[in-house]
């Protein structure tokens, strides 16, 4: 028997992994179900090449709970170690600087276990003692037991074994009993090893006798040693992936189509990827890519990783190429990672591709459903943009699909405006926007359907991106102006008139909440609605756009501003006009002049101040007596237009077609409409 100190430069490096470990510490059985997979895997290669000539016998991994003696065993019958090989990999860990090392990176276990191979000592992290029993393939090789409390301090000496490969025993400390629960060593056997390449085995399968559950004598084998991206995408049918899917994804509807990466070079990379059913429902749980390294579970946590849009994916990615031990800042950064993570762009943009041009009916089926997808990736990744930008399509409110490029030949000839940039009208919500699309169609122009989470971003991007290019939406003005062909024609009403009609408007429209009006004049065609209700364009993306954001900003604060625009033209309403204005005009007119006379007489003084480069007097008198003759002249007109139920009813109606009547509002609108039939 022989004693000694392990090799690690720290004293105290147990208490230090125990600490600084401590929130991941059930890795621990991950790196140590990893160990026996690798001594496995060693011996069926050294076989392959001759080197080994005996029986390989039974290749797995066991790992036993023995709840009552308190330990956690993990077996394997791999290559085992002799004296020499404990003293070589166990005892000697090249270790120097490590308590610097450890505060540095004490952000997860992860990045400190794998950097300094300190995957077997993980298993201090949760046993007062570990004991390794070991039996070399070599021949004539003695069996070695080596046992450490966890103080540098350990004991190693030959002992009898008669079954090749390593036992590594684990006495559970107090603190982690839960380990000698076989159900959670199912539980993390399920997290980190269902897809290792060897059978790995824990407990017994269970039948249902006599009301409850028991144990067979049937070994429990956890994991499924082929998964389905190791194998050929010939060889596989869309059952064999649907059906590994549903075991990712338990609960899962069906996803979609799939992508089976498959490339070994620049680098080894395999893996599926599964574009799930997203409709309209953004809040979509992202980190549902699980990566591998050799089939070893590394992390779910993916982003930066994989590229952004991709994150709404689900599947798995196994590369070797992806550093096992190593947090995910460190991820990040990784150059070869962020090779990996372009390549992988590239092939999910080359796969839509092909799948559009395969079969375009069938892409065109499946669009309302990529599409986030494929819009999201436009967004984030300018490469996939470049590529995307190919078969991404627009949908107009008919149902037809099209390519940016068609769409603008399509719309070219009738939708430039005068200053030749191409009006893209678009509709968020036909239904609701009905009356507006159809006045657009009526003027032979198409409307896009684009209601999908992503579009007002998108619009913005194709703006950018498209020359001469701008997206208007559908209701954000009258037909006429929505596309300005020449500069729009007069409204054709007088000073007075305009203010006359302005003041009969503006005093009908019904309280709104959290909404603003202003009252426009224009020259439209007779049988054009008598008013309309418009939101600005510019405004209305603003305040989308923040509503996306938490909290709202600035943007988010505004109320809604619209336009009412009175058609001039509509005979209903030239009546109305030529009314009020004849019905209002001595009352008003003398009330406007003498606001006039007041005014001039205001800046007058104003400007006689601002010459001789003087205060300016106070004025307020003045100011309040202008202040009281419009609110004398609103009054009149005020209570002129409240009974005229005409003017009320066409700015209900107006409102009713934007969806702005509600409540009592739209009662009185019902009341009245009865009583005017
Ligand atoms: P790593 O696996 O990163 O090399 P470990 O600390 O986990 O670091 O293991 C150190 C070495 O100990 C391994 O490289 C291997 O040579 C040896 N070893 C560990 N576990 C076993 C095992 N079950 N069978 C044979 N050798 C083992």
């Amino acid at each position: 028997m022989s004693t000694g100190k392990i090799g690690v430069t720290t004293e105290n490096i147990f208490p230090i992994i125990k600490k600084f470990l401590y929130s991941d510490h059930e890795i621990f059985l991950r790196e140590l179900v990893s160990n026996a997979i690798d001594a496995t895997q060693k011996l069926k290669t050294l076989s392959s090449f001759g080197e080994f000539k005996g029986e390989l016998g039974e290749m797995n991994v066991k790992v036993t709970v023995d709840k009552s003696a308190g330990t956690l065993i993990i077996s394997d019958h791999g290559i085992g170690m002799d004296q020499e090989d404990v003293e070589k990999y166990i005892n000697q860990i090249a270790f120097s600087g490590a308590e610097e090392f450890l505060a540095k990176y004490k952000d997860t276990a992860n990045s400190i276990i794998g950097h300094f191979g300190l995957g077997f000592y993980s298993a201090f992290m949760v046993s007062k003692k570990v004991e390794i029993r070991s039996l070399s393939y070599k021949e004539g090789a003695k069996g070695v037991q080596w046992i450490c409390d966890g103080s540098p301090e350990y004991e190693m000496k030959e002992i009898d074994k008669e079954t090749r490969g390593t036992d590594v025993i684990l006495y559970i400390d107090d603190d982690n009993k839960e380990f000698l629960e076989q159900e959670r060593i199912d539980t993390l056997l399920k997290k980190y090893c269902r897809f290792l390449p060897v059978p790995v085995i824990s407990g017994k399968e269970q039948e249902w006798k006599d009301g409850k559950y028991v144990d067979t004598d049937k070994d429990k084998v956890v994991n499924a040693s082929e998964p389905l991206w190791t194998k050929k995408p010939t060889e596989l049918t869309d059952e064999d992936y649907l059906k590994f899917y549903h075991e990712l994804m338990p609960g899962n509807e069906d996803p979609m189509f799939w992508i089976h990466l498959n490339v070994d070079y620049p680098f080894t990379l395999t893996g599926i990827l599964y574009f799930p059913k997203i409709r309209n429902n953004f809040d979509i749980q992202k980190n549902r890519i699980q990566l591998y390294c050799n089939q070893v579970y590394v992390t779910d946590q993916v982003e930066g990783v994989v590229p952004e849009f991709m994150t709404l994916m689900q599947g798995v990615i196994d590369s070797p190429d992806i550093p096992l031990n190593v947090s995910r800042s460190y991820l990040q950064a990784d150059q070869q990672v962020k090779k990996i993570s372009s390549y992988i762009s590239k092939k999910v943009a080359e796969k839509l591709d092909k799948m559009y041009k395969d079969d375009r009916k069938s892409f065109e089926e499946k669009w309302d459903d990529i599409k986030v997808f494929i819009e999201y990736g436009m967004l984030t990744d300018e490469k996939f943009y470049e590529s995307a930008k190919k078969f991404f399509l627009l949908k107009d409110v008919g149902g037809s699909y099209y390519t940016l490029e068609d769409y603008r030949k399509l719309i070219e000839a009738s939708q430039t405006d005068k200053n030749d940039t191409v009006i893209y009208l678009y509709s968020t919500d036909p239904t609701a926007q009905f009356t507006y699309v159809k006045a657009a169609e009526e003027k032979g122009y198409n409307v896009l359907d684009m209601d999908g989470q992503l579009d007002p971003h998108i619009v913005g991007m194709l703006e950018q991106k498209i020359d001469k290019t701008r997206f208007v939406r559908v209701d954000s003005d009258i037909p006429e102006r929505l596309i300005e062909k020449s500069d729009s024609k007069d409204a054709g009403l007088s000073p007075l008139q305009t203010d006359i009609m302005s003041t009969v408007v503006k005093s009908q429209i019904p309280q709104v909440e959290k909404a603003q009006f202003i009252v426009t004049f224009a020259a439209l065609r007779p049988d054009d609605a008598p008013a309309t209700v418009t939101q600005n364009e510019f405004m209305r993306r603003m305040k989308e756009m923040a509503a996306m954001q938490p909290g709202g900003g600035f943007y988010g604060q505004m109320p809604d501003n619209y336009e009412i625009i009175v058609n001039t033209e509509q005979p209903v309403m030239k009546e109305i006009i030529n009314l009020a204005t004849s019905s209002l005009e001595n009352e008003v007119t003398p009330i406007r002049a003498e606001i006039e006379t007041i005014n001039k007489e205001i800046e007058e003084a104003r400007k006689a101040a601002s010459d001789k480069k003087e205060t300016a007097p106070d004025l307020s008198e003045k100011e309040n007596k202008v202040a009281d003759l419009r609110k004398n002249e609103e009054d009149i007109i005020g209570k002129y237009a409240g009974e005229q139920p005409k003017v009320k009813q066409i700015i209900d109606l107006a409102l009713l077609q934007s969806h702005l009547l509600s409540g009592e509002s739209l009662n009185e609108f019902i009341k009245r409409s009865v009583s005017l039939l």
